[in-house]
Order: structure tokens, then C-alpha cells, then sequence
């Protein structure tokens, strides 16, 4: 017999095969050698109550042989000769979409600006030792785009759980934890992405796809309104019809040549303000209600939002146990962003912290037209910088000392490696966004008991939370109003925001690319 149940266990217990099997003949009246064994199908935390549990959701075997599910296919076949599709960026979008050309039969042609997961490494070690950007490799730039060094964690608000569960299979196909399948929280860590990048890179070229590193597009070159090849910095010209745009939020180069050359792009409302830093040891406290936290149970994190002066002001990619990151794309700005190993142990918490900004906040600084959003985010992270301690020290204040107005008189210890640099966040801010800011940290306190306090520190700036740029496309082809085989695809165009729901809307433009063939 087979049978779906949920039980709630203690941590201890919710981690020993032996207590679950036990939990689970008692409350289903059977004897414990009856359970033959069981899949884990959702495993969520109910920390509501003092006593913190696990609650499982099992299937489960009684008197029968387990049976295991068949094992997933992801049907990918060689596609040397096959007609091919460029791909613009190997961010999720771009690998993901791959994959899917592959197994529809077409071949994709990858162009990355940046380096390979390896050779991008030496570049972050640059930033956070000493400070220096490479424009065309970073925490944004460089194979697997800003997912790799990511942080990893797989949640998404996209409510179609067939594809969300695809995109997960996959990730465990190249070797993620088969834990991602079942977590009501799902995550890799920063450790593991680099490998699963690396593998998912070797299969598209093992099936005879093409993945062109260092390779910038610089130019779409048309016949008319259509796609007639796309120009490159190192790989001359390069024909085709069609062209999936997975470029990111962070390419600003390609929102300026689109612009430049009169294909359609919007303004778009964004987000931004901070990275907050915790020790982990009060997130843990104010969220299991206790003073040390049981080792059964992860790190502790939090979701917290408020409206102040009728403006969003929202908690974002909290990274339990986790590092906040120097995120910026070009010397002379200052970005932040954080991420987590696998195990979460670091002693520090942190979260985006950022505060909703439109087209009205964009004008009041002068910017107007299709760019104001990222010129208005430039704006920012070039204060960030002016307002650091030199290269990518970033500015930062006690949270308490930027609520009163104080500029800290000493720091705490930070996770961030590049080095922080006492400053008031309020010169580094628009006024709107200061405001806002100001008002939640207290409020977040009052909802969430040890958040506010001196001991938290906020690093500016979090800036690239999502793209301030939205590329249109018809909602049935997917295409460009004006180009056709232009297919402007996730994040970057302002269809996705993560890497869940970037990993989809690339698997979806390359569905709309193959019927277009
Ligand atoms: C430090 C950090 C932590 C994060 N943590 C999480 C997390 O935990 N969970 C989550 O869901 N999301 C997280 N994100 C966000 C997530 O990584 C992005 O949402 C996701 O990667 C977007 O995917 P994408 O494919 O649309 O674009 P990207 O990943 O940005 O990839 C775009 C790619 O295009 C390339 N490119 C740009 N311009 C050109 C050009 N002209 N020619 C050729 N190539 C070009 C870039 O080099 C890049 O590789 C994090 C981001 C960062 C930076």
C-alpha cells in the first residue's frame, strides 16, 4: 500500500531515517518493519512556536517494495548539424534555453562576454583583494551570468510549479543536491553552482552546441526588420535569424545600442537602497525563539516588508550565514549583493533592503526618456563610490546611527571583503529612497524583535535588484515588436527576476524560437 502523509517531527528527529519510520508507523497504526520505506515530497520549518519542528510531506511504502521515480531525462541529442540560434549571455537564461534548443533538435551558439567559471575566479579574488573591476568579468559577467556566483537559493513567485520543478530536475541532473526537489526553500551555495555550470557547459558542447567565451555581442546586423546576423568583439560576424537577448540587468552597453539604433526600449520601476548585516546569532534568536540555535535547524533568515510614504520598502535575497559580495560591473560605482556556501556558516546575516522607485523619482533628478531608471541607478552606485573609502570600500553605517543621524563612530565586524568605510548612508541615497529606508528599519523592528539594532550595519548600495530597463516583445512570439528574431529573454528585458524564473523564461523563448522555425 502506498500512502501520502505530513508529519511534524523535532529537527533531531526530522534528520534519522529511524524516527521518521517510527513517527510514521505510529500514525498510521502499522508496525514499524511494515514502513519498507518512503519520498520525501516537502520538507518546510513551522517556527511559529517556541519549539521550532520540520514538517514533512512523505510518500510512503507499507508492506511493498519502495519504488524509486523513474529517472529524469532531460532528452538531449547531438545538434552538430542542426540549424543554429545565437545565444547572447550564459547566464540561467542563456544555458537553460540551450538546453532546451538541444533537445528540440536545434543548435544553440552561446556568446558569453565574459570568462569560463575557472578563469572568472582570479577576477572576483581582484575585487575583493584589491579593489580593481573588470568591466567583462565579475560577480555579473562571466559564464552562468550573475547566477554562478550567486548565491544560489531557488525560490520563486512563479506559481507554474510544472516548470519551477523542470528547471530543479535539471539543476540536480548536473549535480545538485536532490534536496532542491523537496525544500519549501530550496538552495545550492555558491560552493556547488561553479561545478553544476561548468557540467551543464560541457554537455551543450558534448551535443555539439557552441559556447564562445570572451566574446561580446556589439552589434545586431539587420536586412531591413529582420535578424540578419549579430556582430562580435572577437568573433567577427556571425549569421543567423534568430537571437535570443539574455544579456541581464547589468548590461547597460546593450539598453544603449538598442536605444541608439531605435529598436523600441522602456523605462522600467526598480528597486534600491542596502545591504543589511546581522550577526547571524540575533536572526536566529528572534526567529526560533531561543538563544542558541539547535543544530538540526538552518540558519535562521527573514521576509520583511512594509509601505512608508507609499512607497514598497521590501527585505530581498536574504543570505542566511552569508557574505555580502562587491557586485559592481564598472570601475567607479559601488554595487552590493550577497551570497551563501551550501552549510550557511558564516556568523553573519544579510539582505537587500530596498525601496521601490518609478519614472516620477527618475525626473526629479533629470532623467527622462527610456534609460532614466539605470541612469538614475548610475547616479547611486557613483555616489556609493564617492562616498566610500576608495576603490570598492563601501560606504556603511550602524543602523541605530543612520536612523538618528549619527555617522558610527566605530564598525562592526563585516563580512564584506573589499573593506567598509564609516559614512552616512543618507549622502550616498535619493531623498525618497532615505526617507522610506529610515522609516521601515524601525517598523521591520517592531515586527521582528532584535532587528533593530546598533549592531546591524547597512552597506550601500544595493542597487541591481532587478532591471531598470524593460525590452518589449509580442506575449504570443515572444519577439520584438520590431525585430523580428529578436527575442528579448529574462532578466535583463524584465521578464524574470532570479534564477528559477530566469532558467524558465529562457526555456521559454527557446519553445517560441523553435515554432518560429
Ligand atoms: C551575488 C549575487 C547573488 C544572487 N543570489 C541569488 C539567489 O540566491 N537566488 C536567485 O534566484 N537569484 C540570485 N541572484 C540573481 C540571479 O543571479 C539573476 O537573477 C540571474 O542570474 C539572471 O539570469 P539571466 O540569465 O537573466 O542574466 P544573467 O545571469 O545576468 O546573465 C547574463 C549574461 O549575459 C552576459 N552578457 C551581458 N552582455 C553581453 C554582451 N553584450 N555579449 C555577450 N554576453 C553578454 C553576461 O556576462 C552574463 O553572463 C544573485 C545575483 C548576484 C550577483
Amino acid at each position: 500500500m502506498i500512502k501520502n502523509i505530513s508529519i511534524k517531527l523535532l529537527p533531531a528527529d526530522a534528520a534519522d531515517e529511524r524516527s521518521i519510520k517510527k513517527q510514521l508507523a505510529a500514525e498510521l497504526g502499522v508496525h514499524t518493519k511494515s514502513i519498507t520505506g518512503y519520498h520525501i515530497l516537502k520538507r518546510s520549518i513551522d517556527a511559529r512556536s517556541r519549539q521550532a519542528h520540520f514538517i514533512l510531506q512523505l510518500e510512503v511504502f507499507i508492506d511493498e517494495a519502495l519504488k524509486e521515480a523513474p529517472a529524469f531525462d532531460p532528452q538531449l541529442q547531438d545538434v552538430s548539424n542542426a540549424s543554429q540560434v545565437v545565444i547572447v549571455g550564459a547566464g540561467p537564461a542563456g544555458l537553460f534555453a540551450a538546453l532546451r534548443l538541444i533537445s528540440m533538435g536545434i543548435r544553440p551558439v552561446i556568446l558569453e562576454r565574459g570568462k569560463d567559471v575557472r578563469s572568472r575566479r582570479r577576477d572576483l579574488a581582484a575585487m575583493n583583494k584589491e579593489g580593481i573591476v573588470n568591466p567583462e568579468s565579475n560577480y555579473c559577467f562571466g559564464e552562468g551570468g550573475a547566477g554562478t556566483y550567486s548565491d544560489g537559493k531557488l525560490y520563486t513567485r512563479s506559481t507554474k510549479r510544472g516548470n519551477v520543478q523542470h528547471i530543479l530536475q535539471i539543476f540536480v541532473h548536473f549535480g545538485a543536491d536532490e534536496s532542491i526537489l523537496y525544500d519549501a526553500h530550496p538552495h545550492i551555495g555558491t560552493n556547488k553552482l561553479p561545478q553544476i555550470i561548468t557540467a551543464m557547459r560541457e554537455q551543450i558542447i558534448a551535443c555539439g552546441g557552441e559556447v564562445l567565451f570572451n566574446t561580446r555581442l556589439t552589434d545586431l546586423v539587420l536586412d531591413g526588420e529582420k535578424i540578419k546576423a549579430v556582430q562580435t568583439s572577437n568573433a567577427g560576424i556571425i549569421a543567423c535569424t534568430a537571437v535570443l537577448l539574455a544579456t541581464g540587468h547589468s548590461a547597460r552597453d546593450i539598453f544603449s545600442l538598442l536605444h541608439h539604433k531605435k529598436i523600441a526600449v522602456e523605462c522600467k520601476p526598480f528597486a534600491l537602497g542596502v545591504r543589511i548585516e546581522h550577526p547571524q546569532l540575533l536572526i536566529d534568536r528572534a526567529q526560533y525563539h531561543c538563544l542558541t540555535r539547535d543544530p538540526y535547524l538552518p540558519p535562521a533568515s527573514y521576509s520583511l516588508v512594509a509601505q512608508e510614504y507609499g512607497r514598497g520598502v521590501f527585505s530581498f535575497c536574504m543570505c542566511p550565514g552569508g557574505i555580502i559580495a562587491p557586485a559592481a560591473t564598472a570601475p567607479g560605482e559601488i554595487v552590493v549583493n550577497g551570497w551563501s556556501p551550501s552549510k550557511r556558516n558564516n556568523p553573519f546575516a544579510n539582505s537587500g533592503t530596498v525601496v521601490a522607485v518609478d519614472e516620477k523619482d527618475f525626473a526629479k533628478y533629470g532623467f527622462k526618456g527610456p534609460l532614466a531608471g539605470m541612469q538614475y541607478q548610475q547616479m547611486v552606485e557613483q555616489k556609493a563610490f564617492d562616498t566610500g573609502g576608495g576603490k570598492l570600500v563601501a560606504p556603511v553605517q550602524r543602523m541605530a546611527d543612520f536612523v538618528d543621524g549619527k555617522i558610527s563612530s566605530t564598525l562592526p565586524s563585516c563580512s564584506y571583503l573589499p573593506g567598509i568605510h564609516s559614512a552616512a548612508i543618507k549622502e550616498v541615497l535619493p531623498k525618497e529612497v532615505n526617507e522610506a529606508l529610515r522609516k521601515a528599519v524601525v517598523d521591520f523592528g517592531k515586527k521582528m524583535k532584535g532587528y533593530y539594532t546598533n549592531e546591524a550595519l547597512l552597506v550601500a548600495t544595493e542597487s541591481r535588484t532587478s532591471s531598470p530597463v524593460r525590452i518589449p516583445r509580442d506575449k504570443d512570439t515572444l519577439e520584438h515588436p520590431q525585430v523580428k528574431g529578436l527575442y528579448p529573454c529574462a532578466e535583463g528585458a524584465g521578464y524574470a527576476g532570479g534564477i528559477v524564473s530566469a532558467a524558465i523564461d529562457g526555456v521559454r523563448c527557446a519553445e517560441a524560437i523553435a515554432r518560429a522555425m
